[in-house]
């Protein structure tokens, strides 16, 4: 099957030096890039800023942000469309959900800016793919919550249309940014769910592949 795996963070801009973004790493990403690459599968990497090296046998296009990520699966989208294979997207990135609602083209004056910023949202990337109903398309995602964590991530795999969830809480200890370890769950539309003891972000990577394998 083909695979493509969206990770690490994007970046919005509001003018040339400055931008809204998240603390995402990118580790996650690229270990279910390299676990499905390892298990043989045709991969793609769409990565946000990160920095980290391309995991071997894995093609890899760099995005600054939400709208060129959301562009560049559309294009590895479109690539794809008249093969019958299985096309996996694995939505591992920390997508920005608001961007300033205008970029300046020069750094803007410190002593004329307001205390506000105008945001506005960024297209939601699964949603848009599913959306568009396209035949051997399946859609993953994952769900970094702090609360509530079974629930929300449910409510998030109906919404997106997902086969599956994967769910963590960002609160509990060896889990969340930065960490080369994660304690993850993984959630189907059904309501049945998987639940993982704390482990590297390795091996969750080849258990989610393994999880996409089967369905
Ligand atoms: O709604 P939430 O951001 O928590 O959902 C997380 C999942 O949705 C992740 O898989 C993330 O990559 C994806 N996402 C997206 N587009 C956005 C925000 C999140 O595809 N604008």
């Amino acid at each position: 099957m083909k695979v493509i795996v969206t990770a690490g963070p994007t970046r919005e801009f509001l003018d040339p030096v400055r931008f809204l973004s998240n603390p995402s790493s990118g580790k996650m990403g690229f270990a279910v890039a390299a676990a499905a690459a390892q298990r043989g599968h045709d991969v793609t990497l769409i990565a946000g800023p990160v920095s980290l090296k391309t995991p071997r046998a894995v093609k890899r296009k760099d995005v600054v942000s939400a709208r060129e990520m959301l562009q560049a699966l559309e294009d590895e989208l479109a690539a794809a469309q008249g093969s019958e294979e299985t096309v996996w997207v694995i939505s591992v990135a920390a997508v920005a959900d608001w961007r300033p609602k205008t970029c300046a083209d020069s750094k803007l004056k410190k002593s004329r800016m307001k205390g506000t910023l105008e945001l506005v949202r960024n297209p939601d990337i699964l949603k848009t793919l599913s959306l568009k109903r396209i035949k051997n398309l399946k859609l993953a995602g994952f769900a970094a919550e702090t609360g509530n964590l079974l629930a929300e991530a449910m409510r998030k795999c109906r919404e997106k249309r997902l086969s599956f969830i994967v769910a963590n809480d960002v609160t509990e200890s060896g889990a969340g940014f930065g960490v080369d370890t994660n304690k993850a769950s993984i959630v189907f539309p059904d309501g049945i769910s998987i639940h993982y003891p704390v482990m590297s972000k390795r091996s969750l990577a080849r258990r989610i592949i393994l999880q996409a394998e089967k369905l």
